[in-house]
């Protein structure tokens, strides 16, 4: 299927490891240009020398907005903006979480969010196929033991980007959030063991507790969610906006 992306101009954040990582190589393949930025300097090393690189910190507002301007500037203009950005944040009853804490996973996972998104619309709206795509989790659709401040944020980000596409319908540009589930990778197994410890139950115990939740019973590779973003920033997605797109075999149930 030709996705028609080549030169399509991308901004991914957190670009150097994981999901954001195959974001970007995914674009990449498609001919489109891509910037990204990361705490990750090594990480940001190893990628193309086309890929506009910085080093910023999402949740440093001012660092975040002159990112974005530096980024957009050389791009020549904006068609897809993916907010991959996040952290696992704390893993706690409500009363042990500190508060440093929880402000630094909102700011992560959702503050940072509108800060590029306000940074980007200007751009987008002299796009022909202008999309946003901003990376939420299966958290973002049920409650999470033990992940209050991740889980509020990914809730967040859904009421984001249901919001922005309406507010940005009118204009052309199509809003949707991505809801990976159980990713394969270093730091989904990292959260299941800090599960595991705080419930006091085995790592199997935890990992079958989590795929009990989705009705695919298997990791998702971060491969597997880029396709997902290529579609949804084509215009082959044109049509869809506003959507929370569950990409783990949502149950939507209990049990
Ligand atoms: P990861 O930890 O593998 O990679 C995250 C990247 O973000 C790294 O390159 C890191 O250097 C960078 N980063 C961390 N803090 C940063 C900051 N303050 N500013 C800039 N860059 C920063 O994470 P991932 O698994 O690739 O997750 C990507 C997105 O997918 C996140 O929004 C995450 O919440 C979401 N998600 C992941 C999973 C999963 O199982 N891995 C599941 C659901 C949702």
């Amino acid at each position: 299927m030709d996705l028609n992306l080549t030169g399509a101009r991308v901004i991914v954040t957190a670009g150097a490891n994981g999901i954001g990582r195959a974001i970007v190589d995914a674009f990449l393949a498609e001919g489109a240009l891509v910037a990204t930025c990361d705490i990750d300097e090594a990480g940001l090393a190893s990628l193309p020398d086309t890929v506009f690189c910085a080093r910023v910190d999402v949740s440093d507002a001012e660092a975040l907005g002159s990112f974005m301007e530096a980024a957009t500037g050389y791009l020549g203009g904006l068609d897809c903006l993916v907010n991959n950005a996040g952290i696992a944040g704390p893993t706690g009853r409500i009363e042990d979480l500190k508060i440093e804490e929880i402000e630094q996973t909102l700011a992560i996972c959702l503050t940072s969010q509108f800060i590029t998104t306000a940074r980007a619309v200007p751009l987008l709206r002299a796009s022909e196929n202008a999309s946003i795509i901003n990376v939420s989790s299966l958290a973002g659709r049920l409650g999470f033991r033990l992940r209050s401040p991740y889980a509020a944020a990914k809730w967040g980000v859904v009421g984001l980007s249901k919001s922005m596409a309406i507010e940005l319908g009118p204009d052309g540009i199509r809003v949707n959030a991505l809801l990976p589930g159980l990713v394969a990778g270093d730091r989904q197994r990292k959260v299941l063991e800090a599960r595991a410890e705080a419930q006091g139950i085995s790592f199997e115990q935890a990992e079958t507790d989590a795929f009990s939740r989705t009705s695919i019973k298997d990791y998702v590779t971060p491969q597997q969610l880029a396709d997902q973003v290529l579609f949804l920033a084509s215009p082959r997605g044109k049509t869809i906006s506003g959507q929370a797109l569950s990409v783990c075999g949502d149950t939507g149930m209990l049990g």
